[in-house]
């Protein structure tokens, strides 16, 4: 990673992600953010304790940057960091069961070149698909406040704006996701959004112009997948379409 800046405020973090030339500087600047105390306070307990099945391992205990190529058509916007998973191996949705379902369909759907995702040096690429979370820093019961989404929210927007050239297709997982882009198709395409805002549903598509597509999806945690609400042909189906979508398939 490149040297990063520190940020400790909100107006630090809008600084500094709107100062970010590229995806490397970034991701490195996110992976500096202190600006919310109960978050980063969070993040370093689970990191201190760990669980007991990865006591051996040093946790990451940082914010998460996003993680695929820089020219990625595809997006999938997730809700936040898991506490051990993100929060442990430093690479989002790695390392956990929501990471083994997604990454498994990413695979089936030939957006990644293997169908795990276990830790940060385990070799997975992603193809055309760049994934990261409404709010980078694992939050306690995943629910962050709604003043950490809106601190967290330049990072998410700076994103958007270095991979607008390519960016074609927006997965939103799940309601919070969901809720996140509205603000973020202000600030990174000035698109007003629609008023009432589209409802949040499974297969849910919204079509504006100058804007990506937006699909919604079920979040793929495990209260989705064991239950059966989510299952892996839903998920084909979601990323079947947005590879037409971006015109990839
Ligand atoms: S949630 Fe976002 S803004 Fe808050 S400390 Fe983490 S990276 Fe920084």
């Amino acid at each position: 990673m490149l040297d990063a800046v520190l940020s400790r405020t909100p107006d630090e973090v809008a600084a500094h992600a709107a100062a970010a030339a590229d995806l490397p500087a970034l991701d490195a600047h996110v992976a500096e953010c202190f600006a919310c105390p109960r978050l980063v306070s969070w993040r370093e307990e689970v990191a201190a304790v760990r669980r007991a099945s990865f006591r051996e391992q040093t946790y990451w205990g940082r914010p998460v940057p996003g993680f695929g190529p820089d020219d990625a058509a595809i997006a999938i916007l997730g809700l936040a960091p898991a506490a051990h998973g993100g929060n442990r191996t430093g690479r989002i949705f790695t390392g956990d069961r929501s990471g083994d379902v997604l990454f498994a369909a990413l695979h089936r759907a030939g957006l990644a070149n293997q169908p795990t995702s276990v830790s940060a040096d385990d070799g997975l690429a992603l193809k055309h698909t760049r994934i990261f979370a409404a709010v980078r820093c694992a939050p306690p019961d995943n629910k962050p406040l709604p003043a950490e989404r809106d601190t967290c929210a330049p990072w998410l927007h700076r994103e958007l704006s270095l991979i607008r050239p390519t960016l074609r297709v927006v997965v939103a997982l799940g309601a919070f996701a969901w809720a996140a882009w509205w603000p973020a198709l202000a600030a990174g395409y000035g698109v007003r959004p629609p008023v009432p805002r589209p409802a949040f549903g499974h297969g849910a598509q919204v079509s504006l112009p100058g804007a990506p597509e937006l699909l919604g999806c079920y979040h793929v945690s495990q209260q989705n997948t064991f239950t059966g609400r989510l299952t892996p042909a839903m998920l084909d189906d979601v990323f079947g379409r947005a590879k037409r979508l971006a015109g990839l398939a």
